[in-house]
């Protein structure tokens, strides 16, 4: 007699077996298929910052100080950033699909890019993860359901499945008030919109048997990264919550 569960993955299995068809066969949603270009070599960016190159040391362990030009003597929040690639050409056109198109299984497969470059770039370092999570930054309702799509998630679901850890979707957004119509020091006021809210058990059932308490690293999943800021607000909200984990953010790309 199968489990509920594992119905339920098989049921997951076809469809996304049938999506992946359906591209091959058609194209993207949008009539477009994508081929998506190599992903950048792990010697390209900042393991650190995920910046563009000027690496001035080597990754031999993880408490050696790794930093590149433009994140040295900074304070981040995140102890790695791995990504694909830079924010433009066909990178920037997979994410747009991704975000405004709606292409869930070019999502999933972006995912699954970043699970392999993930594997890739510790080959060189000695990182360890101890009973890891997928988190994928949150968007506000109201821009979900104006887009059809959170994007961050699906993206998330693909580095998880490839990665075999869990993923859940414990964080919100507070929307706030539009940015252009606030002041300085609201601006300033609002700079934690990003909290803890808990896990939805009732949409991951697997992670009823979670152990949130014994996580230690914890995969942070978005498209792109810019100031960082969003990055920031998601590991204080994380840390509040589970303390010192490490903490990996997987981006698609690095403007
Ligand atoms: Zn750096």
């Amino acid at each position: 007699m199968p489990t509920f569960s594992a119905l339920k993955n098989f049921l997951r299995h076809t469809i996304h077996s049938l999506a992946l068809a359906e591209r091959q066969i058609l194209g993207s949603r949008k009539g477009r298929s994508f081929i998506l270009p190599t992903p950048d070599a792990s010697s390209i960016w900042c393991h650190r910052c995920g910046a563009q190159q000027n690496r001035i040391h080597n990754f031999q362990d993880y408490d050696e100080q790794i930093s590149c030009k433009k994140c040295i003597g900074t304070c981040l929040a995140r102890d790695r950033t791995v990504r694909l690639g830079r924010y433009d050409g066909q990178w920037r056109d997979a994410i747009l699909a991704v975000k405004h198109g709606g292409d869930r299984t070019l999502a999933y497969e972006l995912g699954r890019l970043l699970a392999q470059q993930w594997q890739q770039t510790i080959t060189t370092e000695s990182f360890i993860c101890e009973n890891a999570i997928v988190i994928p930054v949150p968007m506000p309702l109201a821009r979900r359901v104006e887009r059809g799509i959170d994007h961050a998630s699906e993206i998330a679901l693909g580095v998880s499945k490839t990665l075999g850890y869990p993923m859940i979707r414990c964080l919100e957004h507070d929307a706030g008030p539009v940015q252009a119509l606030m002041t300085r020091a609201d601006r300033q006021s609002r700079a934690q919109r990003i909290h803890w809210k808990g896990i939805q058990k009732r949409k991951f059932r697997t992670t009823a048997t979670l152990d949130l308490s014994s996580s230690k690293t914890i995969f942070v999943v978005d498209d792109v990264l810019t100031t960082g800021s969003t990055a920031a607000q998601v590991c204080a909200a994380i840390r509040n919550r589970l303390g010192q984990v490490k903490i990996v953010m997987l981006v698609v790309a690095t403007t």
